[in-house]
């Protein structure tokens, strides 16, 4: 059982990060993991946050839907988390997967102020509608997870709909986003070369921060600060254009990911190259033994989209969204494209590569769930 439980963790870190082009919600892990009337169980756990990261992918229709976590420093040493839970906080702490704060104050609301992102929580903070207006003029802007039939269901504090809505950058944030930050702190895991410094951390884990992946600094009179250092961040010059892409199959994006002019990303069956999208868990039969291990490279030059295909079968460009055969533009081994607007790459009928807004969903929705692997025991629902 315990190992059980730490498959469903391990799958939990692939669902939350920093990163402000892949978050797609803003929440505090300190409330999530004490939504007991969720599952009845425990006073705190770490599970109901896969609970809430599930709901968010049936809203959205996606697969994986990352959240941006800010996290109480007294959480990594909260005493009603199994010290299982306690260590796996930690890790994401030190790298960089949340942010951990000494005192998160409204910084979740900022932080969805500076990306444009939905907020999940139950706490209502009308008071600061006069810093964040957003809270009372978008409806779906904020949502509450309540308990639901399947796991937790989201109601919208303004409105009364049930699906969180994006909003738009704030100016600060397009500013603050349009730069890169380097916090003074060694080992800084936000805002530093790397999540090197941590208790946790050995060799294989540290994992360099591409700057095109920074988290929002937050502003203390208008400074740009470290969140959890509490210090003024260098200015380490223009941050690198990056772009997000997505893959579909079967009529539904699986996953999004970030191409900048440092990384190229490949995509096939199972790539070897670090960072490479790996489609295999997605595939039927027929489609695996089309689909080469690495079967395209995309790449980001001088702000467009390049698509090589390095695979054995070839690929195909569908122009604009186009399903029509006619239309279908062959890209055969070692063949590169620019991947135009509204275009996709099809790397086999059905599975497609595009900008997340010019895919949509198109298939009646079954999300593979982060708690697939749970223990009935932790999911059983309150009657
Ligand atoms: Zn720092």
């Amino acid at each position: 059982m315990r190992f059980e439980i730490s498959k469903v963790l391990d799958a939990i870190e692939g669902r939350v990060c920093t990163d402000p082009s892949l978050a797609r919600a803003v929440l505090d892990l300190a409330e999530v993991i004490r939504y007991q009337d969720i599952d009845g169980g425990r006073p705190a756990s770490l599970l109901r946050l896969g609970m809430v990261i599930d709901a968010l992918a049936r809203e959205l229709e996606e697969d994986s839907v990352p959240v941006y976590a800010v996290v109480h420093r007294a959480l990594l040493s909260d005493a009603d988390l199994t010290s299982n839970e306690r260590m796996v906080v930690r890790r994401w702490a030190d790298d960089g997967l949340v942010e951990v704060l000494d005192n998160p104050g409204d910084r979740m609301l900022e932080v969805a102020d500076l990306l444009g992102l939905p907020v999940v929580t139950r706490v209502r903070s009308d008071g600061l509608r006069g810093r964040y207006p957003w809270l009372v003029d978008q409806p779906g802007r904020v949502v509450a997870p309540v308990p639901g039939a399947g796991g937790p269901v989201f109601i919208a504090h303004v409105g009364g709909g049930h699906t969180p809505v994006e909003g738009e950058r704030s100016p600060a944030g397009a500013k603050l986003l349009s730069r890169h930050w380097r916090c003074p702190e060694s080992g800084c895991a936000l805002f530093g070369g790397g999540g090197g410094g941590g208790a946790f951390a050995d060799l294989a884990r540290v994992v360099e921060r591409s700057p095109a992946a920074q988290p929002p600094p937050t502003l203390r009179g208008g400074v740009p600060t470290c969140p959890r250092h509490g210090v003024r961040l260098g200015d380490a010059g223009p941050r690198p254009r990056a772009e997000v892409l997505a893959v579909r199959i079967g009529g539904l994006i699986r996953r999004r990911f970030v191409l900048t002019e440092e990384q190229s990303v490949m995509i096939g069956r199972a790539p070897e190259q670090s960072g490479g999208v790996v489609l295999g868990q997605w595939l039927n039969d027929e489609a695996r033994r089309w689909i080469s291990r690495s079967h395209v490279r995309c790449e980001l030059r001088v702000g467009e989209v390049v698509v090589t295909d390095v695979s054995t079968n070839g690929s195909g460009i569908r122009p604009a969204g186009s399903m029509a055969e006619a239309d279908r533009i062959p890209l055969a081994p070692q063949q590169s494209r620019v991947l135009g607007e509204g275009d996709m790459v099809e790397l086999y009928p059905g599975v497609q590569i595009g900008r997340p807004g010019e895919l949509p969903a198109g298939a009646p929705y079954t999300p593979a769930s982060v708690m697939a692997e749970a223990p009935t025991m932790a999911m059983r629902l309150p009657r």
